[in-house]
């Protein structure tokens, strides 16, 4: 990928992971194609490498987020935070104000 492209997707949320939000080095950020380039590939067309489609994203989101719909993502990590709460140290923690889960939504950087 040319590094104007690259400069491009790292200046699109202000260098933070569009996922997560945190600070991304622009040496190592990784470019994650919203629409996963295999479903193009699927339907027969070209992966969309427009900047629309490019988000930056760190190696854990990216990694996590992998070829899936932002939508299935979404449901996973809303599945995590029950999940977290069958556990009973961090159900503790949690009433006790040391780990918060908020009932808030999952909503991703670039939503907000
Ligand atoms: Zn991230």
């Amino acid at each position: 990928m040319k590094k104007e492209i690259r400069k491009l997707v790292f200046d699109k949320y202000d260098g933070r992971c569009a996922y997560c939000g945190v600070e991304l080095d622009f040496k190592t950020f990784q470019v994650d194609h919203f629409k996963a380039q295999i479903w193009d590939k699927l339907e027969g067309k070209q992966p969309d490498g427009s900047l629309d489609n490019l988000m930056p994203a760190c190696a854990e989101c990216n990694r996590y987020k992998a070829e899936w719909n932002i939508e299935v993502v979404r449901e996973w990590l809303e599945k995590s935070k029950k999940q977290l709460l069958k556990t009973q140290n961090l159900r503790i923690l949690h009433r006790l104000g040391g780990f918060v889960i908020s009932d808030e939504p999952i909503k991703f950087y670039f939503e907000k």
